[in-house]
C-alpha cells in the first residue's frame, strides 16, 4: 500500500555533539561518575530551578529511593494512577508499602484529585503524581489534599522534563522529583535518571544510597583528591550515572528547549488536522501550562484500537499504547486487586487510546504521512 519505509514511533536525537563528548569521555579513561556527572547534576538543576539534582541510572530508581528518603515503608499505602508505566507502583512494592490505585480525570489523563481523597485511609503516606504525556498533574488540588492530610508527594516526571506548570518548572513545586533519561523519552543518556529536591535531607539520603551508603564523595576515591578511607553508613543501593552517560546528558540537556519547540509544532500540526474528525480525541493544554509534548496520544471513537494498530503498522508507522493500566496486569490483580467498577475512566481510555509518532527528528513530510494514514482509517 506504501512506498515509503518504516516510520518508527520513536528515534532519539543525537548528534556529534553527544558523540564528541562520549568519545573524550572514553579516550579519558574515567568512565564511572565523575567531573561529567557532577557537571550535569549543575546544569540540570540550574536549568530546573532547584537546589540539588542527584543523577541515578534510571527514573525508576530515583522514585525508589524517594520513597525510601522519605521513610515509606512497610504498612504504608501510597497513591498511585493504574494509568502510567508499571515501574511508578512496582518501586511502592519494593520498599515493603502497598500501591493503592486511583482513577485519572478524563481530561487531563492524570490522577484526579476528586478521587484521590476517596482511597486516604490512617495508613496513606503517600501520593505518586505522574505527569502524563508531559502534561502536569493538578499539583494545585494535589499540594491542598497532601496538606490536609499530611501526606508526603512525590511527583514522576518521567514525561514532563522541561513542562511548566501555572508558570514554574515542573521540580519546584516542593516535592520530590523524579525525572527518566531512558532511550525513548524527551531527553536521554541512554538510560538514566535524575532526582531534584530543595531538601538537604532527601539529597543526602539519595548520594548516600545511590553508592553502597558509603560517605560522601566516595566516587572520587581512585582520583587525586580521592582517599581509599570510607564509611558505610547504611545497607544503600548501586544506581549511580556514569560520566558516559552524562556525556550524552550535559548535550541534551542543551537542546532540551529546542526539542521541545520542535514536538510543539508537530503537535499543532497533527491537531489542526484532526480538529474535525469525530473519530479522533486529542487532549487539550490549558493555558497554563507550557507542555513538554513527550507524547502524542489520541482516543478513538468508533474505531477498534487493536485493528487500528494493526492497520497502521501495515502502513509502515509505528504506533504505541500508553499504558496498560497497571491494575489489569496479573501479579497485580493476584497480590493489589481493584474492586470492580472503580478507575472507569482509566478503562474506557485505554480501550480508545494510541500513541502517535513524535520526535523531533521527525520531517513536516512524515508528519503528514501520519496524518493521512490516520486520516484514512477513521474515515
Ligand atoms: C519511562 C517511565 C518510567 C521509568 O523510567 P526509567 O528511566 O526507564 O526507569 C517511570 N514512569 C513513567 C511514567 C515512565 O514513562
Amino acid at each position: 500500500m506504501t512506498d515509503t519505509t518504516f516510520l518508527p514511533f520513536c528515534q532519539a536525537s543525537l548528534n556529534k555533539d553527544e558523540i564528541n563528548e562520549v568519545r573524550e569521555c572514553l579516550e579519558s579513561g574515567w568512565l564511572t561518575m565523575g567531573r561529567k556527572v557532577i557537571q550535569f547534576e549543575q546544569d540540570f538543576a540550574k536549568y530546573v530551578g532547584v537546589k540539588y539534582a542527584l543523577s541515578v541510572n534510571s527514573c525508576t530508581a530515583a522514585l525508589h529511593l524517594a520513597l525510601l528518603a522519605h521513610g515509606i515503608g512497610p504498612g504504608d499505602e501510597v497513591l498511585v494512577p493504574s494509568f502510567t508505566f508499571v515501574a511508578t507502583a512496582n518501586v511502592i512494592i519494593h520498599v515493603g508499602a502497598k500501591p493503592v490505585f486511583v482513577d485519572i480525570n478524563r481530561q487531563s489523563l492524570n490522577i484526579d484529585p476528586s478521587a484521590i481523597e476517596k482511597k486516604i485511609t490512617k495508613k496513606t503516606k503517600a501520593i505518586m503524581a505522574v505527569h502524563y504525556a508531559g502534561m502536569p498533574a493538578d499539583l494545585k488540588a494535589i499540594t491542598q489534599i497532601a496538606k490536609k492530610h499530611k501526606l508526603i508527594v512525590i511527583e514522576d516526571a518521567a514525561h514532563a522534563v522541561g513542562t511548566m506548570y501555572r508558570g514554574k518548572q515542573i521540580g519546584t513545586h516542593g516535592n520530590t522529583t523524579c525525572y527518566s533519561f531512558y532511550a525513548t523519552k524527551t531527553m536521554t543518556t541512554g538510560e538514566g535518571g535524575m532526582l531534584t529536591t530543595n531538601s538537604k535531607k532527601v539529597a543526602d539520603f539519595v548520594a548516600r544510597n545511590r553508592l553502597h551508603g558509603i560517605s560522601k564523595d566516595a566516587w572520587k576515591r581512585y582520583s587525586k583528591e580521592g582517599t581509599w578511607k570510607y564509611d558505610v553508613v547504611s545497607p544503600g543501593y548501586k544506581c549511580n550515572m556514569t560520566d558516559v552517560q552524562a556525556a550524552m546528558g550535559l548535550h541534551q540537556l542543551r537542546k532540551l528547549e529546542n526539542f521541545i519547540a520542535r514536538r510543539t509544532e508537530i503537535v499543532h500540526r497533527y491537531t489542526t488536522a484532526f480538529k474535525d474528525n469525530p473519530a479522533v480525541e486529542v487532549l487539550t493544554t490549558p493555558d497554563y501550562v507550557r507542555h513538554s509534548y513527550h507524547l502524542y496520544p489520541i482516543l478513538l471513537h468508533g474505531v477498534d484500537r487493536d485493528q487500528f494498530i494493526i492497520d497502521m503498522t501495515k502502513m509502515d508507522i509505528g504506533v504505541s499504547v500508553h499504558f496498560i493500566p497497571i491494575h489489569t496486569f496479573s501479579y497485580y490483580k493476584k497480590y493489589f486487586p481493584t474492586p470492580k467498577g472503580q478507575l472507569k475512566n482509566t478503562q474506557d481510555v485505554f480501550k480508545r487510546l494510541v500513541s502517535l509518532p513524535l520526535y523531533p527528528k521527525m520531517t513536516n513530510k512524515e508528519v503528514d504521512r501520519v496524518i493521512k494514514a490516520v486520516t484514512t482509517l477513521t474515515k
